[in-house]
């Protein structure tokens, strides 16, 4: 296996993503290096069958006492309840402070058990083993974690780094294409953000990242070290972090107007649009050029990625449905919006104090 290796400085918190084909054989040694002396691993009925037993077995063949935690797959399992049963079944396990809880799964999995880590005995260490293209290149980095409330999603966590990402690409083999399509949406994201090269490197190569080569490697180190590089910068999103929301206020919208229903639309899905619509919208306030919009629209469509409003199954609502989800959005205040914008391919900034009437316009077509 060759292995990459991305540190993430964050002072005494500091840890590395590994990525590489085949990791999830040599976690064992790997996880039984941070000094712990039992594991919890957390997964999903999806995830759990295929890589759980080859996991756990590297693990005990290195000292380390092992038990596994199954929950059902899907964004339901971020809630109250899998929380109490996870926090009980660690605690079961008799995880101690010294010990580890492991996410294996994606981004779901990784939340949850990452809160579970935050709180248990007041804050345990966890590994994350990230097993979506999403959760490789954006959840598993950053050190958010949490569930969703009835009052929205990720509504409750807290911030607690992982001790270590064993990213392994090849997990990404059994992942069906269309998750494998909405994770690309977010390392798509790292190169319309701030790194031209590395979206147009993208173009040329993402057949390579879908195939499971060497690039689908290199594309999820670039990914890590882009998102590791703002969080270092902005652990507490006052500022920076907020750039990774490229795309996210319409994605977000679009989440919420199909009630977060999978089989309408995924969240790469949502953040697909959000970014064509993000680089037509900076277009249209003459900010940038529209032939970049283009392009990029161009290679999320070549992809398979949906990237209009008229690409939602079911329809995305009006107009005034769309704003008013934006408007439940987070990201704003009182009539403004802070909307994340592109002066080109590479050159986005955050641009606050955006009015609602401006969006309107653009969405109405009268820019
Ligand atoms: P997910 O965890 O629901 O996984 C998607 C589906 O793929 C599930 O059905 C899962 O069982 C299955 N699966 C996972 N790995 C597989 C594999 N290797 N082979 C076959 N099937 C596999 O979805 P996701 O897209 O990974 O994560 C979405 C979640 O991540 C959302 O809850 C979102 O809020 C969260 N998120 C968090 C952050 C953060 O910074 N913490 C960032 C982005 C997204
Ligand atoms: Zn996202």
């Amino acid at each position: 296996t060759s292995v990459i290796t991305v540190p993430v400085p964050l002072g005494d918190r500091a840890y590395d993503i590994l990525v590489g084909r085949g990791l999830i054989e040599v976690a064992g040694p790997r996880i039984a290096a941070l000094g712990a002396r039992a594991a919890a691993i957390v997964t999903d009925e999806h995830v759990g069958p295929l890589y759980a037993q080859a996991l756990s077995q590297s693990l005990q063949a290195n000292g380390l006492r092992s038990s596994v935690i199954t929950l059902p797959p899907g964004e339901a399992t971020k809630s109250y309840t899998s929380l109490e049963r996870v926090c009980d079944a660690v605690l079961e396990a008799k995880i101690e402070r010294g010990d580890l809880v492991v996410a294996l799964g994606g981004g779901v999995i990784g939340d949850l058990a990452g809160f579970v880590a935050a709180i248990v005995r007041r804050g345990v260490r966890f590994v994350q083993v990230p097993t979506t293209l999403l959760s490789q290149v954006d959840s598993s980095v950053g050190g958010k974690t949490g569930i969703n409330s009835r009052h929205g999603k990720n509504l409750v966590g807290a911030f607690h780094q992982p001790s270590l990402v064993l990213a392994d690409t090849a997990l990404l083999d059994t992942l069906p294409v269309r998750e494998m399509r909405a994770g690309y949406a977010e390392v798509v994201k790292y190169g319309l953000i701030d790194d031209a090269r590395f979206f147009a490197w993208c173009e040329a190569n993402w057949h390579g990242i879908f195939n499971g080569d060497l690039e689908r490697d290199e594309a999820v180190a670039q990914s890590c070290r882009s998102k590791a590089a703002v969080v270092v910068r902005d652990e507490h999103e006052t500022g920076d972090r907020a750039l990774l929301n490229l795309g996210h206020t319409f994605g977000h919208a679009l989440e919420r107007i199909t009630r977060y229903d999978s089989a309408r639309l995924v969240h790469g899905e949502g953040v697909a649009i959000g970014l064509n619509l993000a680089f037509r919208f900076s277009a249209a306030l003459g900010l940038c050029a529209i032939s970049d919009a283009e392009r990029i629209e161009a290679h999320l469509a070549v992809v398979g990625l949906p990237t209009r409003l008229s690409h939602v199954p079911g329809g995305c609502g009006t107009v005034d449905e769309l704003l008013d989800a934006m408007a439940q959005d987070k990201k704003v205040k009182g009539g403004s919006l802070t909307f994340i914008l592109a002066k080109g391919i590479g050159q986005s900034f955050i641009a606050p104090g955006i009015e609602a009437e401006k969006v309107r316009a653009f969405l109405t077509g009268e820019i």
